[in-house]
């Protein structure tokens, strides 16, 4: 009898090998390497995430948890656990009522607007910081995105705390000011409205949405077979120029630098490492990890991941973009919230003034499209390939050193531009060279 009942589960198991994998059940198998399940990883039919020395979560289809009792992994079920603590979180429509009070106490700062809507019809909120803002001014974009992982709710509670303090200390607090009237900060506290509300990873097809991005060897604009957060997502990133990002998820404390997909080291590896370090050690948690040495990992190191949102952003945008773990609990208590801003509350800050950390290029006329060809030439020789731009600017964020841009445009400019990151250049906020 119970060869037929592991026979039956390991027959549904190897039936699942699809495309993108339908979570039905949410487990964290105790302490074990996803190896164990290495069969089930490579067939395509389970996700895992968050590996550390306790153990690991997997996703999977119904009928998982008693594959893994046949094989006499020790596992629980997070569902009843996500479901009970998260009870105590504002809904979809109390977070709206906090990021449209925020933008009514300094609509000059603030604009909050929708990208698109949920599976459920939910509006996908971002937040537009800067001054005149509703002016597109060549500012650097920094940007965040949180809770892609419904259940990973830190994030989202802490962006909107963020919204809320910026919100209040624009004017008066030097740093803020500073950051705000220099560059165009747009911040999404919620990609998965329907998975936060439903206390779950996935999105309200079953979908994990950080798996559902375009990979490496995609068309990274390509909406086919895409959920519809993802979509909104992608388009969205195609209408702006963004050149540094994060994305908050929970369930450990880590800074996760790219690549996830590949175990090719990242053409910026040095540099994105130490805008790691500079997150993790304002951070106590971070800085005083026992599992990551100084709070941070590089993602492929850490365990591979395909169709994430961080490589897609580098890779197809320019966009360099890390993944951030808040709390080791993807479920801590909603009065533990405070607790966690004040650890991360100047890592963000320091984060998004890294925008600062580069060097771009404007034109006069409005419009312009192109690409530019990057090479640095001092303090190392190095080739960063191309990357297209369209409404008449281009940034990025790069390491300190001279570099050469090979700017072409749709209106037959074909021009060589030394441009320089240095310390003068990072403080003055905005290193735009005029192109004509
Ligand atoms: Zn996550």
């Amino acid at each position: 009898m119970r060869n037929i009942l592991i026979a039956s589960s390991l027959l549904l198991i190897s039936t699942l090998s699809l495309a993108s994998v339908k979570i039905e059940e949410e487990l964290y198998v105790l302490g074990q390497k996803p190896e164990v399940v290495k069969d089930l990883i490579t067939a395509g039919s389970v996700e895992i995430d968050h590996v550390t020395s306790q153990g690991f979560e997997i996703y999977g289809r119904k009928g998982l948890s008693s594959y893994l009792n046949s094989r006499g992994l020790d596992h629980f079920d997070m569902k009843p656990i996500t479901k009970s603590v998260l009870a105590d979180y504002p809904s979809h429509a109390q977070i709206t009522s906090k990021l449209k009070a925020a933008e009514a106490k300094n609509p000059k700062i603030m604009k909050l607007f929708s990208i698109g809507k949920s599976v459920t019809g939910k509006e996908l909120w971002v937040m537009k910081i800067s001054d005149n803002v509703e002016v597109d001014e060549v500012e650097p974009e920094f940007k965040y995105i949180s809770s892609m992982h419904g259940d990973e709710i830190t994030g989202r509670e802490l962006t909107v705390t963020l919204i809320e303090e910026i919100a209040s200390k624009y004017g008066s607090d030097a740093e803020i000011t500073d950051l705000v009237n220099n560059s165009e900060i747009y911040i999404m506290p919620s990609m998965n409205p329907d998975g936060s509300e439903r206390k779950q990873r996935a999105n309200a097809n079953g979908t994990d949405l950080n798996r559902n991005f375009p990979e490496l060897s995609e068309n990274g604009t390509d909406l086919n077979g895409r959920e519809i957060e993802n979509q909104f997502v992608i388009k969205y990133q195609k209408t702006r120029q963004f050149s540094l990002s994060a994305n908050f998820h929970g369930g450990t404390i880590v800074v996760n630098y790219p690549w996830d997909s590949t175990y090719d080291r990242h053409p910026l590896d040095t540099f994105v490492k130490e805008l790691s370090l500079g997150y993790a050690e304002l951070n106590p948690d971070m800085r005083n990890s026992t599992e990551f040495a100084g709070g941070v990992t590089n993602g492929a190191d850490w365990y591979i991941v395909k169709g994430g949102m961080q490589d897609w952003s580098y890779f197809f945008f320019n966009d360099l973009q890390v993944t951030i773990e808040l709390s080791h609990t993807k479920w801590p208590s909603y009065s533990d919230i405070p607790g966690f801003y004040k650890n991360n509350r100047d890592s963000m800050i320091y984060f998004m003034k890294q925008v600062h950390h580069g060097a771009g290029i404007k034109f006069s006329k409005t419009g312009i499209s192109g690409t530019v060809g990057i090479k640095q030439v001092s303090p190392v020789a190095k080739d960063f390939g191309s990357f297209a731009f369209n409404s008449s600017e281009f940034y990025k964020v790069m390491p300190e050193g001279e570099y050469v841009f090979s700017v072409k445009t749709s209106n037959k400019t074909n021009k060589e531009i030394r441009v320089s990151v240095d310390k003068d250049k990072i403080a003055q906020n905005g290193n735009y060279t005029l192109v004509d």
